[in-house]
């Protein structure tokens, strides 16, 4: 083969072809097969245009909705054969190939080249491509590689699929067609953190049960995190080995494998450390339906842990130690009004997305016209849809009303009254109008040994569940700088106060009942369960 043509070969293959439609460019017969995946790299996911990753194609948790939504991935594939090549993929190939090769003789002055074929490049004898590699030849690196287009077909495999047990599957729609995505874009993965820890951590306890002898009920997030510190966190092996090493060493006993003559003293990893990605990732472990299905733990222990790790995670952070919070829970805020942006700046721990953007997406067409709802109207009537009539409360009202109010004494007082029943049972704070969030707009529930924190600014699932789809919005939308200074968003706080109360009083055998009197003040009633 001439030289000169493999390197003009060479420079019109560099880049790859395409974007192209997979179900328009690639046969049926391009297929993974046991043994001989096809590999995708630069892997990148997209909804509605815009770049996403696995943390929200995945479905994160278990909500129980069908995902209607159609994901777009991109990716380049080396095609290794013609046959992987429909007839129409053969044909715009090649018009791409010309076309680029027709530039380059135009560029360098150059008479053009005859036209170059797809079975010209792959051919045995004469070809390029597709050929058995021999050693030292150089020729062997060219590739046809092509940006492939295609719509997302099921979930993701990571370290779970027989075929790439280390890596990440990808189904398409189109023949159903398997891929290992061997690398990401860095956008597609930075956003796809999450959902490689929860893979990586689940497969690391699968590991760690292995026949099962331990029973179910012992394996608790605890006796996990001791397994792996004394089975896999510190092998033996390591005690004599050396990863990066000169082989002048002195130490060194044997140059190959890096052994060393005295016992070496790797940092040991405290287990804090170690629960801490169990953690980060605790709301998925009890709500994610296939896992649930594995039943490698059982499910008491882990719910526990996960409300556990609700506090401590605050707690941490009083102490300014970020710990066991997911990958990105602090993203930046931006300044828009987008429906969208809002629920991406507020990622909301064990929703996905698209049920979020849908309430607020609701909140916002019923937001007009604005003068129909009075300010201080109580909640009930503003979240019909939201809230089970028999399951509001009082609270609402008696906490909104302008603090000018004397009638608000008065309130407080009945409620008082029907308190003094119970009074050794419940807590006092209970009944008192709740002290606002500082400056920081964080909120920490004043019930002794609650430990309860709201962050206005990154409200979580439990925040937001049982609120109207208005008040979510209007919180989300982050248009009021201080919980304080915006009526409004004081309004939302205490609907949201009077939520997290409504806990305590279930925890204590309580059901707090609005009753409508005359008056038009609601009035709470207690029944002991
Ligand atoms: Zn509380």
């Amino acid at each position: 083969m001439p030289q000169l043509q493999c390197k003009i070969i060479e420079e019109l293959l560099r880049k790859p072809f395409g974007p192209y439609r997979d179900e328009e460019v690639l046969s049926a017969e391009c297929q993974s097969k046991p043994g001989k995946t096809l590999v995708l790299n630069s892997f990148q996911l997209a909804y509605d245009d815009e770049i996403i990753g696995l943390d929200e194609s995945e479905q994160p948790l278990g909500t129980g909705e069908v995902d209607t939504r159609q994901y777009r991935f991109r990716g380049i594939l080396s095609i290794h054969s013609p046959v992987w090549l429909s007839q129409v993929g053969v044909k715009r190939v090649e018009a791409e190939l010309n076309l680029r090769a027709n530039t380059r003789s135009m560029r360098e002055g150059e008479r053009p080249t005859p036209t170059i074929t797809i079975e010209g490049l792959f051919n045995k004898k004469t070809g390029y491509l597709g050929r058995t590699p021999v050693p030292g030849d150089n020729e062997f690196k060219l590739e046809l590689r092509l940006k492939i287009q295609g719509f997302k077909n099921f979930p993701a495999l990571y370290m779970i699929s027989k075929l790439v047990p280390d890596g990440l599957f990808w189904h398409s729609k189109d023949c159903n067609r398997a891929y290992e995505v061997a690398t990401m874009d860095i956008y597609t993965f930075q956003l796809s953190e999450n959902f490689f820890w929860r893979y990586r951590l689940l497969a690391l306890m699968t590991k760690i049960v292995g026949e099962g002898r331990t029973p179910l009920e012992k394996r608790t997030p605890e006796w996990f995190v001791s397994q792996y510190l004394e089975r896999f966190a510190h092998p033996a092996s390591d005690e004599h080995e050396r990863l990066i090493y000169d082989s002048t060493d002195s130490d060194i006993v044997d140059i190959d494998e890096g052994r060393t003559r005295l016992p070496r003293h790797p940092r040991r990893i405290h287990r804090r450390d170690i629960l801490g990605l169990f953690a980060a990732q605790s709301e998925w472990f009890v709500t994610d339906n296939e896992v649930k299905r594995k039943r490698i733990f059982p499910f008491k222990p882990w719910n526990a842990f996960r409300k556990e790790v609700r506090k401590a995670r605050w707690q941490a952070a009083r102490n300014n130690v970020i710990w066991g919070w997911p990958v990105g829970h602090d993203e930046d805020d931006e300044d828009s009004e987008d429906t969208r942006n809002v629920v991406e700046r507020n990622p909301i721990i064990g929703k996905t997305n698209e049920i979020v953007r849908r309430k607020i997406d609701r909140a916002k067409t019923r937001r007009t016209p604005p003068s129909a709802r009075r300010v201080n109207e109580p909640s009930s009537s503003s979240s019909s849809d939201e809230l089970d009539p028999a399951r509001a409360h009082a609270y609402m009202s008696d906490f909104s009303r302008e603090s000018s109010s004397t009638a608000s004494d008065s309130s407080d007082e009945s409620v008082d009254e029907r308190l003094s029943d119970f009074g050794e049972l419940i807590p006092r704070q209970l009944s008192q109008v709740p002290e606002l969030p500082g400056p920081d707009n964080r909120w920490w529930c004043p019930v002794p040994d609650c430990g309860h924190m709201v962050d206005l600014q990154h409200l979580t699932r439990d925040d937001i569940k049982a609120l109207s789809a208005t008040t979510v919005f209007y919180l989300m939308e982050k248009k009021w700088r201080s919980i304080r200074e915006d009526e409004r968003a004081k309004k939302c706080f205490f609907e949201m106060v009077s939520k997290h109360y409504e806990d305590h009083f279930a925890d204590l055998g309580l059901r707090f009942v609005q009753t409508r009197g005359r008056v038009s003040r609601s009035r709470p009633v207690f029944y002991n369960r």
